[in-house]
């Protein structure tokens, strides 16, 4: 690309793609000691179920708070994590602190913890998960994981193998992004999923785009049919809360219900009774 383009063009990209690769070698070198020093945490955005009107569980989402750059998102340092190895780490990190979490909870409550594709196809996961469980004295249903479709294709084998062995333990599995990789309806009959999760690009769109609405509502029929729960992500506006109850999608997810919240939040948000009255039908 930059060898077609003119000389003054080769040059900028060659100091652009140099900086980049200063810039993650530095943030690679700072997420290295960043769980020692304590610089992780975790935020918690609830599921709200539509037939009852109640927060069913949390997804934990992972931040970094950097000692100079601040609040850095996962979507600029868990390739990182994934590239250089500390994925792993970092992986264990959240599921031990997801689930010393939501023992804290009311026991009807979830927590939902993202996977990435090197932590699905490590076995050493599964011991985790165990250690995990027994030190929160959790029961396992009240751990979900979150995949994606990606994971199911990838080269490192069989996916069904994996997903069985969490099934198990009596963890749950989420697909999660559904519908933004090349999904195949044959997964969701051959896997033992308990969730999808349908991306939020679909019910961005889904009140402006037909094909959308299309698409939304054929997933959340499949489901029905499937005997598989079904989330919204993503949910934004009043509108589209409505439609998905028309609907009858199971639970939503989004920053109408609300925002990630730290984990001293969660307890208010249980609490409050103003979800109850603002999201009834
Ligand atoms: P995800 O699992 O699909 O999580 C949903 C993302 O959408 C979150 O971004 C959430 O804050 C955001 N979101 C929720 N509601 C709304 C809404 O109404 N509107 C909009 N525009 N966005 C909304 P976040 O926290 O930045 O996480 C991004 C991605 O990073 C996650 O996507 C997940 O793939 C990954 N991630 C987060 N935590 C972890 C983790 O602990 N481990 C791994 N491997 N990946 C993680
Ligand atoms: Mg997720
Ligand atoms: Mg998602
Ligand atoms: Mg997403």
């Amino acid at each position: 690309r930059a060898k077609k383009a003119g000389p003054g063009t080769v040059c900028f990209f060659e100091q652009a793609d140099d900086r980049s690769s200063r810039e993650r070698k530095a943030l690679q070198s700072d997420l290295t000691g960043a769980i020692a020093r304590d610089e992780l945490f975790l935020v918690f955005q609830p599921f709200l179920d539509l037939g009852s009107n109640r927060i069913t569980g949390f997804e934990a989402l992972l931040r970094w708070q950097h000692p100079t750059r601040g609040l850095v998102p996962p979507s600029e340092f868990i390739a990182i994590a994934e590239e250089t190895g500390l994925i792993h780490e970092i992986g264990e990190w959240v599921i031990r602190r997801a689930c010393a979490t939501v023992a804290e909870w009311p026991e009807e409550i979830r927590v939902a913890v993202n996977f990435s594709a090197a932590q699905f196809h490590n076995t050493a996961i599964l011991q985790t998960i165990v250690e995990a469980l027994a030190e929160a004295r959790i029961a396992p249903h009240r751990l979900e994981i979150e995949i994606t479709e990606s994971m199911l294709l990838s080269k490192y084998g069989s996916a069904a193998t994996v997903l069985n062995a969490l099934l198990e333990l009596g963890v749950t599995v989420a697909l999660d992004d559904f519908g933004t990789g090349f999904s195949s309806l044959t997964y969701l009959r051959k896997l033992p999923f308990s969730r999808i999760k349908i991306d939020q690009s679909f019910i961005r769109d889904m009140l402006v785009q037909p094909d959308c609405a299309a698409i939304v509502k054929s997933v959340i029929s499949l489901a029905r049919d499937l005997q598989i729960g079904v989330v919204a992500e993503g949910v934004e506006t009043a509108d589209q809360l409505e439609y998905l109850r028309q609907i009858s999608c199971d639970e939503v997810q989004g920053y109408l219900i609300s925002r990630p919240v730290a984990a001293d939040g969660v307890m208010a948000l249980l609490e409050t009774k103003k979800y109850r009255a603002n999201f009834a039908a």
